[in-house]
């Protein structure tokens, strides 16, 4: 059971969540993210630490440090019992803002971020959760343990910042902490989105991925069931601020689930699915604040329901960028070489369309465009590559549904429904599993072809 920030995020939110680990009556494993904004909060703390001059620093890092503890102790305060419990997690808490200081301090000295040290300064939200919700779980009559992510087992390499999981090394060592502690039906609480390499230095998964941590300690444990308590229903067939008629999704394939949570929808952490799918576990997405509602579960199962598009995700803030001029003959494997240069830089290419020998063309987050360009234009301009540029004030619309796959016509209809809608195709890409396609056109038409697409093949 995984539940995400807001969940955790007040004292209200904590006691739910006890309410809902008291109800589930099978053996179960905890997993949470940081309180809601704690992780943002840190994020920034970190950054502006590095530009203040050495004078205001240790006067900055004095209010960072009072705020945090004031939020987490206040919290504990209201969903632990004032007995014995409570003094122990305060002096928990102190102990661990106490080495938040002292991290916050040297970075500002320092003026020194490496993602090694923003990953050490990012863990503290989770570390903080986790005295939080074992507290109170202990307090409300569940034996529960706090673990972070290392004591739980789970192992990454390296790459701070969005570490990968070493799945064979994390099997054994996950087992190993959290079998035994089920055994003495004690319940582990365990710290999302953070882990520890092979040295143990303290590491990452990226933002968001406590969803990760929870499919992967279910993977290691096989788990029956891997559930995501979020603050929203379920995924839906669109994004409701665009079309106030979209609905919940009650059933997906995890293809779809992947694609949804690539292309849009925010619900889950798109990385999340694949160590699910592995062995066949199933997702559930609940809330925490609607338990009765039935939520989304995703499967294996590709089912084919009535409507063949089940939903229609917009992805904003992304350019194209176009390479011209590629010279195959000049620079064999190019394509290849920009394509790894991109991934050192952990610059994510979201979609690819067809290259021909002189062109091609991806999409990448708006964020991450001029660092890309900068790169690019250091290795490859006039050596295999003539001009880059770029298409800004796009989005991508992506059609998901496994329906999709074999069905006669289903893209000359979608993009008939484009064209009657005055909208221009700027680039068009879809995956050989056909559960989605997914093409680009201007910003401005963005939100009036998603209706028209939820309109035509999903209400009506
Ligand atoms: N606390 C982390 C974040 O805000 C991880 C998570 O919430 O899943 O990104
Ligand atoms: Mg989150």
């Amino acid at each position: 059971m995984k539940f995400g920030g807001t969940s955790v995020g007040s004292s209200g939110g904590i006691r739910r969540v006890t309410e809902l680990v008291l109800k589930e009556g099978r053996e179960k494993v905890v997993v949470v993210s940081a309180m809601s904004g704690v992780t943002d909060r840190l994020h920034e703390a970190a950054n502006t630490l590095i530009k203040l001059p050495s004078s205001v620093v240790g006067k900055k890092v004095d209010e960072f440090h009072r705020d945090i503890v004031k939020k987490h102790l206040s919290t504990a305060e209201e969903v632990i019992e004032d007995n014995g419990l409570l003094e122990k997690v305060r002096r928990d808490i102190e102990k661990l803002a106490e080495e938040l200081r002292v991290a916050l301090l040297g970075v500002g000295h320092l003026e020194e971020l490496s993602p090694r040290s923003l990953d050490y300064v990012l863990s503290f939200g989770e570390r903080f959760s986790i005295l939080l919700v074992s507290g109170a779980m202990n307090s409300a009559g569940i034996r529960a343990r706090a673990l972070t992510g290392r004591e739980a087992g789970i192992i990454t390499d390296s790459n701070f910042g969005s570490a990968r999981p070493l799945y064979s090394m994390m099997k054994t060592s996950v087992r190993g902490r959290i079998e035994p502690l089920l055994k003495r039906g004690i319940l582990p609480v365990v710290s999302g989105f953070i882990a520890a390499d092979k040295d143990a230095n303290i590491t990452t998964m990226g933002r968001g991925g406590s969803d990760y941590s929870a499919s992967l300690l279910g993977r290691c444990l096989n788990a029956e069931e891997v559930q995501i308590w979020t603050d929203v229903d379920g995924i839906l067939t669109t994004d409701p601020r665009i079309v106030p008629e979209a609905g919940l999704i009650k059933t997906l394939s995890y293809v779809e689930a992947m694609d949804l949570a690539y292309f849009g929808a925010k619900v889950i952490h798109p990385k999340m699915i694949a160590p699910a799918m592995e062995a066949d576990i199933r997702v559930r997405i609940k809330n925490t604040f609607n338990p009765n509602s039935e939520g989304t579960l995703i499967v294996r199962e590709q089912k084919r329901i009535e409507t063949v598009v089940k939903a229609v995700a917009l992805h904003r803030a992304v350019d194209i960028v176009n390479l011209k001029g590629i010279g195959m003959a000049e620079t064999p494997n190019i394509a290849g070489k920009i394509f790894t240069l991109l991934g050192d830089e952990n610059i994510n290419i979201i979609m690819i369309s067809g290259s021909s020998e002189s062109n091609l063309s991806f999409v990448l987050r708006r964020k991450d465009v001029p660092r890309a360009v900068d790169r690019l234009n250091e290795r490859f301009l006039g050596n295999g590559i003539r001009d880059i540029y770029l298409i800004k004030d796009v989005c991508i619309i992506t059609v998901v549904g496994v329906g999709m796959h074999g069905t006669k016509g289903i893209a000359a209809r979608v993009f008939q429904v484009v064209a009657d809608e005055g909208a221009n195709i700027i680039m068009i890409a879809q995956g050989s599993s056909e559960v989605n396609i997914s093409f680009i056109v201007g910003e401005k038409d963005g939100d009036r072809v998603v209706q028209a697409l939820h309109r035509r093949f999903i209400q009506e």
